[in-house]
């Protein structure tokens, strides 16, 4: 069933007696040429090109959960291709790309808002990489504006500009970019894989990664062992445990990241906003609610919930930065888990088990990526080579210190991304 103007009407006559499930529930078989581990939105999307672009045979995404359980539910939807450095700019421009088109494409309004995100400086040394990265993106393709401090006034009154102590200069805005809605993304891409004929099978979680001389051969489930020819690892914040199956040991930390959200306002902030002083973002969301967060738990963890201190400091950056949110009351928090990369950016690439791909590593910022994550990775899959826009994600880059890549200037240091 396509979804059109047209449907809405003819099921709203039928009193919506007429809709159909969005997508089979399929019992598992025996074999599939490819087997993704993982159904949140990078292994939807994966599967969905796998299919679309490639026809790439039998394909099954095994979720050990519901699709869309993971961190593709829990992020805070902002999508934006702010980068500047090589591999991961091609990357996120070219995601970007895929997003306008996404809901047109998927037959399923992902409701992607491109509202503008605007990313505020505080100092002189800020604002010039600012206008470094402006730069790069313009290069690539992307839109980007400086606004200076009168400008900012003008579109973002209700920001706190005298702060003492983080006094804000301007800001770079990125103004097709924005946000979607987070839950539509998975189900969007879950229908239209479906429809193209790949098994979506939930409650499955993977429990081992068979391997024969070298070569990958299936994998051991809750629900029976099931061969595959070719095993995507998509996992997100699991990947060091699902990777450990096939004795693996992943450069990564797992971390919990928080968000917030308040009570349904009236409409009071346009954009997505992120704090230049400090790791805090803002958004609102269409039902009204404030959608927030900021740094990481510190602390290595599985736990999907995060600590009380964290929120605090959360809280202090947000009243820092616009004290009137300190009016809104909080209504619900969450966390999920991130996998750390040393140096900030995804690993997108062949193992040393043939036939075993991992796509892993997206620290927190992946939820924009699912498009482009998804393109790349079943195009590496199918052709046993990497899309020119996942080039640099390899993952030797840490064993061999070349192409390691890091946004901001921090170095590869865990807590400093
Ligand atoms: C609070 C928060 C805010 C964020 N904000 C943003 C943002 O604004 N913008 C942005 O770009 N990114 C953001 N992110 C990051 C983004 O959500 C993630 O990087 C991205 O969603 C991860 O990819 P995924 O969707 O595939 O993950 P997931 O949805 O977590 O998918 C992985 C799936 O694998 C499944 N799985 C795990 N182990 C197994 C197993 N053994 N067998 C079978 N299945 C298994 C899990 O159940 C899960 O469904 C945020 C994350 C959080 C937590």
């Amino acid at each position: 069933m396509r979804f059109s103007g047209w449907q809405v009407l003819r099921q709203g006559f039928a009193g919506n007696t007429g809709w159909k499930p969005q997508w089979r529930n399929p019992e598992p078989k025996p074999e599939y040429d490819i087997v993704i581990i993982g159904g949140g939105g990078h292994g939807l999307s994966t599967a969905y090109y796998l299919a679309k672009n490639h026809s790439a045979g039998r394909i099954a995404v095994l979720e050990k959960g519901w699709l869309g359980g993971g961190n593709v539910g829990r992020n805070t939807t902002i999508v934006r291709s702010t980068y500047a450095r090589p591999g991961n700019g091609e990357f996120y421009t070219h995601s970007l790309r895929l997003w306008r088109d996404l809901a047109q494409e998927l037959n399923f309004n992902v409701m992607f808002s491109p509202r503008g995100v605007i990313s505020l400086f505080h100092s002189d040394g800020q604002r010039d990489a600012f206008v470094r990265m402006g730069n790069a993106m313009r290069n690539r393709g992307d839109n980007a504006e400086l606004l200076d401090r009168a400008e900012l006034k003008k579109r973002v009154p209700y920001l706190d500009y005298e702060n003492g102590r983080f006094p804000i200069h301007g800001g770079l805005l990125q103004p097709d970019a924005g946000t979607a809605r987070h839950d539509a993304v998975a189900w969007g891409y879950a229908r239209a894989a479906d429809q193209l004929g790949v098994d979506l099978i939930q409650n499955c979680e993977v429990t081992g990664i068979d391997i024969v001389n070298g070569r990958v051969s299936g994998v051991q489930t809750r629900r029976g062992a099931i061969r595959a020819r070719k095993v995507g690892i998509v996992v997100a914040g699991r990947s060091s445990q699902v990777a450990a199956m096939a004795g693996m040991r992943l450069p990564i930390e797992s971390h919990i990241l928080q968000a917030f959200v308040t009570e349904g306002l009236k409409p009071v902030i346009d954009h997505v906003i992120s704090f230049g002083m400090g790791h805090f973002y803002i958004s609102q969301s269409d039902k009204g609610g404030l959608v927030f967060g900021g740094d990481l738990d510190y602390y290595a963890s599985y736990a999907q919930r995060g600590n009380l201190p964290r929120a605090e400091h959360v809280m202090e950056a947000g009243m820092t930065l616009m004290p009137m949110i300190g009016r809104a009351r909080v209504l619900r928090s969450w966390g999920g888990i991130m996998d750390m990369t040393p140096d900030g950016s995804p690993i997108i690439d062949k193992t040393s088990v043939d036939g075993l791909y991992l796509n892993a590593g997206w620290c927190y910022g992946g939820f924009k990526a699912v498009p482009g994550s998804g393109y790349g990775f079943a195009h590496l899959m199918a052709r046993g080579e990497p899309h020119p826009t996942i080039a640099r994600f390899r993952l030797d880059r840490f064993r061999t210190g070349v192409g390691l890549m890091d946004e901001e200037g921090t170095g590869a240091q865990h807590n400093l991304h």
